[in-house]
């Protein structure tokens, strides 16, 4: 059990961060409710606490959607039929190799029919989460930092802990448990897999979801922004989802930790803060009671160009990547889930090979540069962010500057990564494939 070098600032950065990701949220929901998602700025300390306390309180209802949705998904992860992948032999755990039920993608499709069924009937009518999004939120954020601390003192308490620096707060923030599974219905389900992968972009979904539905029972029509930034979604989650079996081994499931960080993001931040265009176009048009005023048709249509270019490259960027280490690792399996791009696949690819035995991908999308996929996907965010332009508001832009910032972070972690890990081979490859962005530019 190693030391770690500190990231993030250490403690102090750590702390910072907790305070900001909480912050970030709740800002953004009484902004909505109480600035139709302009800035908010209430007059008095008297009346941010009022506010609080009318959009944010915790309800039951809203506890009751949120565990139960959230167990809904572990019983899925137990008992649908998904792809077994074999993750990466762990250094820490004498290379023992966990096997992923990889079936995000089949959870992915009952719950859509399941919630449908369930809308459409009246039993559960999806646009109580629009409804209760404040109160739902709430929960959300105080049973994330709950887990966060059943997870830190189980771990420590069963001995279960890696790479600890010793300093409480930073190891709290980064997580001291690698690999955190419970056994549910006779079948071994990895937390961390079901957060990053279901719990967070799943309820994203139905909360985009549910401002479409609430903006079509007030105007008997969804405007072209909520289709697109509905669609943009659509295509990011389910791209998740059937891209399941390629995340065991990723570096979120092979290197990070499940703390606080990932457990807040997965199980609130992602959901709540990503569902911030589809609330603020609903908030805007129910305010002017003009939903279509403003909109420029041109523009929707160059973002949808913009938007479908971008997912190709993101998608068959990653899809070549990873299906590339598959064969590699003699643990590819083709798949037909809906929708296979162009060039996802490529035949007997150009790598490098290293001395500490793995390849790296020079060809496909990765000979023009090192990120493809990271330049595609900050171009899908700056789209979802141009799907608010009907109003002048900057909130909207949150998404994308945030997203920008954790990106060129989360490159400058990789790269360090993966420059010990490489060694001299990484200057190789870094010759080889010169820009890590744009080709040409940067
Ligand atoms: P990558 O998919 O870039 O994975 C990085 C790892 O891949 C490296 O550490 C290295 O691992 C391996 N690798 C790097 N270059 C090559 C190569 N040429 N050939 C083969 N293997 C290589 O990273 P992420 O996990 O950061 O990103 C995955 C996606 O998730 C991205 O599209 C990103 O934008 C997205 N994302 C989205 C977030 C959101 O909130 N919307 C948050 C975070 C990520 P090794 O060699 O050790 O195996």
């Amino acid at each position: 059990m190693g030391k770690e070098e500190k990231e993030f600032g250490g403690t102090t950065g750590a702390i910072g961060l907790i305070l900001f990701s909480h912050f970030v949220p709740f800002y953004f929901t009484l902004s909505l409710r109480y600035s139709s998602g302009g800035l908010y700025c209430p007059s008095s300390f008297d009346e941010l606490i009022q506010n609080f306390k009318e959009t944010c309180s915790p309800t039951w209802s809203a506890f009751f959607i949120y565990t139960g949705f959230c167990l809904l998904q572990l019983i899925f992860a137990a008992i649908l039929p998904g792809l077994r992948i074999k993750g990466l032999p762990v250094p820490t755990e004498n290379n023992r190799q966990y096997e992923y039920n990889c079936n995000a993608l089949a959870s992915w499709y009952v719950t859509l029919i399941l919630l449908a069924a369930l809308h459409f009937t009246g039993i559960f009518r999806l646009t109580i989460l629009a409804d209760q999004f404040g109160s739902v939120l709430c929960v959300a954020v105080i049973c994330s930092d709950i887990l966060s601390f059943i997870i830190h003192f189980y771990a420590i308490k069963s001995k279960q802990t890696c790479r600890m620096t010793h300093s409480p707060i930073y190891d709290f923030f980064m997580g001291v448990w690698l690999n955190p599974r419970i056994r549910i219905l006779g079948q071994d389900v990895d937390l961390k897999m079901l957060a990053e992968v279901r719990l967070s972009w799943l309820l994203l979904f139905l909360l985009i979801v549910s401002a479409a539905l609430k903006q079509y029972e007030a105007f008997h029509t969804v405007t072209w922004p909520m289709i697109f930034i509905l669609t943009a979604q659509l295509l990011y989650i389910n791209a998740c989802m059937k891209g399941e079996e390629c995340i065991p081994t990723t570096w979120d499931i092979f290197y990070e930790k499940w703390g606080w960080m990932l457990i807040y993001w997965n199980l609130a931040g992602v959901p709540f803060v990503y569902a911030f265009q589809a609330n603020y176009i609903l908030v805007n048009s129910l305010r002017t009671q003009q939903p279509t005023e403003g909109i420029s048709m041109t523009l929707i249509m160059v973002l949808f160009v913009i938007l479908f270019l971008a997912y190709y490259i993101w998608d068959s960027s990653q899809a070549q990547k990873n299906r590339f280490r598959m064969q590699q690792r003699g643990t590819y399996v083709p798949r037909s889930a809906f929708p296979q791009v162009p060039w996802n696949t490529l035949k007997d690819p150009k790598y490098l090979k290293t001395e500490c035995g793995s390849t790296l991908l020079i060809d496909g999308w990765w000979k023009y540069c090192r990120k493809p996929h990271y330049t595609a996907d900050i171009c899908m965010a700056t789209c979802w962010a141009l799907s608010c332009h009907q109003w002048p508001g900057v909130l909207p832009y949150f998404y994308p500057a945030f997203f920008f910032g954790m990106i060129v972070h989360r490159y400058t972690r990789d790269v360090a990564r993966c420059k010990a890990k490489y060694s001299k081979d990484w200057k190789t490859y870094c010759d080889r494939v010169p820009y890590a962005f744009i080709p040409g530019i940067i």
